[in-house]
């Protein structure tokens, strides 16, 4: 992330397009535009070395007038409020976008999980729910694995929730381990969800997927899973970029003929960090980090972080590029946005792109409030009905309005939150 950006001056200035676009009356559009609560506070660590640290945590909730705030939790050196407060925005208008009966909520702590010991993490994930343990559960916020944390963080934290309201809530929590609460199908939803959106994109576009090459920014969750099935479909990812702890720089990936999943996972982290020297031997070419955007493909998914394609590189883009598919959260910076748009490049925007992993965390928080669990097969059928229903939603306003998908798919989403909050007779 660069480090001048902002990423909730960026949700709010999107918000505010589409608020004038759709004439949004003063008090909702002063209430949408930011959160409903949030709450900030500090964790103290007990660390291996016997000293001990203090974190500083954070949880957000946006708003919840379609049902509970639901967000991931991430875990990231240069997490800041605001970021959390941007993510938690775009929770509210993805679960809207989707039509699930849930609000945005989003958490994180400052800290990097990667110099933390198994231990350190575990007592970090405790002290986070310990701290904000009364301002959530499975009918007010219901929080979730983001960037660098899983299913074992969720795990410990649903066990202190647990511990601190004495009974079972697997509710409370989702992208638990699968026997522990987790529903099958959580770890490939994301990315699956973007290809599913993809492939009606393709299809309106009237573009054959084995006809197209694709290049990713990411190698974590979102793209491991967003490749496998765009590969399932025909098509070819040519280059991926993902970050070098050692070096402090990412690095782009690319094999011409085509990059095999399986191979590079064998040589890839559990951060999603792939060793260079090992990839060199198996014959892939190492680029700077910001190659995988330059490359002559179809097909763009960045699937790593936010503010990635921005004003001073989206002029590299190929013009052979003809759908941008935002697998992460805000990739995109509004100025390349604006860019983006004038090149007549077909884009999915992120919150309906990736929403597919909200959605199988809603699956997951119905199974688990019901104790009573699906087959993988009845997940993913689920999951590909909604991600390709909220699609055609989108693309039949951006078609019939004349705007472009993020607007249609914003004007869908806030009119959706905005009837809740009004028939709930809040504004
Ligand atoms: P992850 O931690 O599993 O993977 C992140 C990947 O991005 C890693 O491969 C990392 O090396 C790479 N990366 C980080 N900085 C980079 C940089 N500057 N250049 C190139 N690569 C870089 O995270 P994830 O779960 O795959 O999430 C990726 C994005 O998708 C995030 O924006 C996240 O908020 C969003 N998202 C995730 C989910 C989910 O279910 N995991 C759901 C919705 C949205």
């Amino acid at each position: 992330m660069k480090s001048s950006y902002n990423p909730f001056f960026t949700a709010q200035e999107q918000f505010d397009r589409v608020a004038d676009l759709i004439g949004l009356e003063p008090a909702m559009r002063e209430f949408l535009r930011q959160p409903m609560r949030e709450y900030h506070f500090t964790i103290p660590v007990k660390m291996d070395d016997g000293t001990s640290r203090v974190f500083k945590g954070f949880r957000v909730q946006h708003n919840d007038a379609r049902g509970p705030a639901k967000g991931g939790i991430r875990f990231h050196p240069e997490e800041t409020a605001d970021t959390v407060r941007a993510l938690s925005m775009w929770m509210t208008w993805k679960c809207s976008v989707v039509d699930i009966p849930l609000g945005g909520g989003k958490g994180g702590v400052i800290c990097n999980p990667r110099t933390l010991s198994e231990r350190e993490q575990e007592q970090l994930c405790r002290g986070w729910v310990r701290q904000i343990a009364r301002n959530l559960g499975p009918c007010l916020d219901v929080p979730a694995p983001d960037v660098m944390t899983n299913a074992k963080h969720m795990l410990w934290m649903m066990d202190e929730f647990e511990a601190i309201h004495g009974g079972h809530f697997p509710g409370f929590i989702t992208g638990k381990p699968v026997g522990m609460g987790g529903s099958l199908g959580r770890t490939e939803a994301t990315g699956f969800g973007v290809i599913f959106v993809l492939r009606e994109a393709l299809k309106e576009l009237g573009i054959k997927p084995e006809n197209t090459t694709a290049s990713v920014q990411g190698f974590g969750n979102v793209a491991q899973y967003a490749i496998r099935k765009y590969i399932e479909l025909g098509g070819k990812v040519i280059a991926i970029s993902c970050w070098d702890f050692n070096d402090k720089t990412a690095y782009t990936y690319r094999k011409k003929d085509g990059i095999n999943v399986e191979e590079l996972l064998s040589i890839t982290d559990s951060f999603g960090s792939i060793d260079k020297e090992k990839a060199r031997a198996l014959n892939y070419e190492v680029l700077p980090g910001e190659e995988w955007l330059k490359q002559d493909v179809d097909i763009l998914i960045p699937a790593a972080l936010e503010n990635q394609i921005t004003k001073d590189n989206v002029g590299s883009i190929s013009p052979q590029v003809k759908v941008i598919v935002e697998g992460a959260n805000g990739p995109t910076s509004n100025e390349a946005d604006l860019v983006i748009k004038e090149k007549g490049i077909f884009l999915v925007p992120d919150f309906l792109a990736n929403a597919g992993g909200v959605t199988c965390s809603y699956f997951e928080q119905v199974q688990s409030n019901t104790n009573f669990y699906w087959s993988k097969e009845e997940v993913l059928e689920k999951l590909d009905a909604k991600m390709t229903a909220a699609y055609h939603g989108v693309s039949e306003v951006a078609r019939k309005q004349k705007v472009y998908m993020r607007d249609a798919a914003y004007i869908i989403a806030i009119n959706r939150v905005a009837q809740a909050v009004r028939m709930r007779g809040w504004v």
